[in-house]
């Protein structure tokens, strides 16, 4: 039936975390939907990102774990991983989710179409010789890993190639400061790697609060991956002894084992016929898109991390599709994503919880009116520690006014992965200082600092 087309109210381009929330919700209010998946149902965060992620940090956790059972009089455990078992179950538990993603789109009698979608014009796209139409469509193709246009760029790896490995490697470079530089290198230092987190500038994580960029820096310094600051990679060779990693000043890492390199993602745009659908992109090929969603053709959608969404991670893109799914075939005229104060936990160890306006960010805002609340003490997990191993935890509240409105969380600790879904809704709720000061604490927790803050 090559050539043939069939229509759609609405074909989802993109499989992964925002189409195939898009298309089950508009299905679900009666609209005829398709998705086109040209890999595994689920996208990156299934396949290649959080899912996969969480298991390797879960692990790295246990080592953790293992290593400090000492403390509570534990004989003393060897936690030696056998990582080809380890990363077999975590394989075969994604493959029951791409599974489970199957039957779902199923079930909400969504058609899944396998193979890579090109638009032929702005109302049609091609899959494999077959052409399908639809009145909308929304892209959603997420991202690929960037890599340094350096030579010897393609002779390391992307966290694809992370999740790609056989064996653990001994000796490796992170190159990055972001939040997958800061998670891998994470969990390959716990689970017994020599690593190296290989950052241009002086710290990591140049986007987060300061107070939690020193926190993060201060931790691995103690325990963690070593930092190698204003090291611009130049080049990477493979020697006898293994990979030798050059930055611009002269500097070099060398006998790695593996470089993985954590540098940024790019939109998912390269083979999608945008010019043919008359959609806009930038240089780099992102999609720029109003507050509903919309690119510059008004049937042509596009959400998750194509975007130019502050905010590429899995939660946003599934709200935004299920938004826009509402409004499009739900009668709910002005349901959208608002896109300010998204929480978002960052998976080190320990790990980093933030939400709202960093200091900087408050203080270019309201100027005077910012009012910083702070702490930083030992949670009771390392109560038995020996003191070379106690790791403390940082906690800051930015406020603004008379009434001091929370406008920023910003955590760094043991539970602050857990800790902070709860406070961020207090804080789009307009909390005040008060309110949290008027909440009975529990105890003893960590979460008891945030209203018990001085
Ligand atoms: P994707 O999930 O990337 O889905 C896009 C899909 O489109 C893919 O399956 C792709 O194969 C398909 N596709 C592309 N082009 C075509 C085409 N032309 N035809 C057909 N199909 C096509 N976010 C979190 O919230 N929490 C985390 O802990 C977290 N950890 C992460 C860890 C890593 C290592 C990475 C890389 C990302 C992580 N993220 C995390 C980010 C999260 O994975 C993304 O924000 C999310 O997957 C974006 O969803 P999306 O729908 O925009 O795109
Ligand atoms: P990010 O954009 O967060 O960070 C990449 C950083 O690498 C840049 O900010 C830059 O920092 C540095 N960098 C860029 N180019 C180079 C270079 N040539 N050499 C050395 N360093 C370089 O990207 P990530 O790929 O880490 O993550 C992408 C997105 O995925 C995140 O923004 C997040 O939204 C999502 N994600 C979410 C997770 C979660 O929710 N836990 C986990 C993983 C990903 P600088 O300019 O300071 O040098």
């Amino acid at each position: 039936m090559s050539g043939e087309q069939q229509a759609y109210d609405l074909i989802c381009i993109g499989g992964g975390s925002g189409g195939i929330a898009t298309a089950r919700r508009a299905a679900a209010h009666g609209a005829r939907c398709a998705v086109v998946e040209s890999e595994r149902l689920g996208g990156t965060c299934v396949n290649v990102g959080c899912v996969p992620k969480k298991i390797m940090w879960q692990a790295a956790e246990t080592a953790e774990t293992l290593r400090r059972a000492q403390d509570y009089a534990f004989q003393p455990i060897d936690p030696t991983l056998d990582w080809p078992a380890l990363t077999q179950a975590r394989d075969a538990y994604i493959e029951r989710l791409n599974g489970i993603y199957d039957r779902n789109l199923d079930r909400s009698g969504v058609d899944v179409i396998r193979g890579h979608a090109r638009f032929t014009d702005p109302h049609t796209i091609e899959v494999d010789g077959q052409r399908y139409q639809a009145e909308r469509f929304v892209i959603a193709t997420g991202g690929v890993p960037g890599r340094p246009g350096i030579p010897g760029g393609d002779l390391g790896i992307d966290s694809d190639g992370f999740f790609a490995m056989q064996e653990r490697p001994q000796r490796v470079a992170v190159v990055g400061a972001g939040y997958i530089a800061v998670e891998l290198a994470g969990v390959l230092h716990a689970l017994g790697s020599e690593v190296s987190l290989v950052v241009r500038r002086e710290k990591p994580l140049r986007d987060f609060d300061e107070a939690i960029q020193n926190a993060y820096v201060e931790a691995i310094g103690a325990h963690g991956p070593t930092l190698v600051s204003h090291f611009t990679p130049a080049g990477l060779e493979a020697g006898w002894g293994g990979y030798n990693l050059y930055a611009e000043d002269g500097r070099s890492l060398e006998g790695l084992d593996q470089v993985i390199w954590a540098v940024g993602r790019l939109p998912n745009t390269d083979e999608l016929g945008l010019v043919a659908a008359g959609v806009s992109a930038d240089e780099r090929g992102t999609i720029p898109v109003d507050d509903w969603q919309a690119t510059n053709q008004p049937h042509i959608f596009a959400l998750g991390d194509v975007t130019d969404n502050p905010y590429p991670l899995t939660p946003v893109a599934i709200a935004a599709g299920r938004r826009l799914a509402d409004r499009l075939w739900g009668g709910q005229g002005d349901r959208r994503l608002d896109y300010r104060d998204v929480p978002t936990v960052v998976f080190t160890h320990p790990p980093i919880g933030t939400v709202g306006l960093t200091e900087a960010q408050a203080r270019a805002q309201y100027g005077e009116a910012v009012r910083i609340h702070e702490t930083a003490f030992v949670p009771m997990d390392y109560a038995l520690a020996p003191a070379e191993d106690k790791q403390r935890s940082t906690m800051k509240l930015v406020c603004v006014g008379e009434s001091e409105r929370l406008v920023g969380i910003h955590l760094f600790g043991v539970g602050s992965d857990e800790m902070l879904q709860g406070f961020a809704v207090a804080l789009r709720m307009g909390a005040t200082k008060s309110d949290l000061d008027d909440t009975v604490a529990i105890h003893p927790t960590s979460a008891e600092e945030l209203v018990t803050m001085s």
